[in-house]
């Protein structure tokens, strides 16, 4: 599933990066969508294994999830 020209898959690592990234740039609230994305990832390690730029995913969703649950407890119910 790709999205117009950004050429992002919804349910992919590549979306939890660029969702936060764009986040942050624009210093806005996460989105919901990406709320949903780290909390749906069961912290496997593949995605850091296969990443051809090296990027550590999984510890980029832990420090999400805990910004995330440092606002509001009842996010982490998906
Ligand atoms: S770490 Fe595992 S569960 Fe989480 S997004 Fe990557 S492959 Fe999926």
């Amino acid at each position: 599933m790709f999205i117009g020209s950004t050429r992002y898959d919804h349910f992919s690592p590549r979306s939890v990066i660029i969702l936060s990234r764009e986040a942050l740039l624009k210093n806005t609230e996460l989105p919901s969508f990406l709320k949903y994305l780290i909390f749906i990832c069961n912290l496997c390690g593949s995605c850091d294994v296969r990443c051809p730029a090296k990027i550590k995913i999984t510890e980029t969703i832990k420090v999400l999830r805990n910004q995330v649950l440092a606002q509001d407890a009842s996010a982490a119910v998906v």
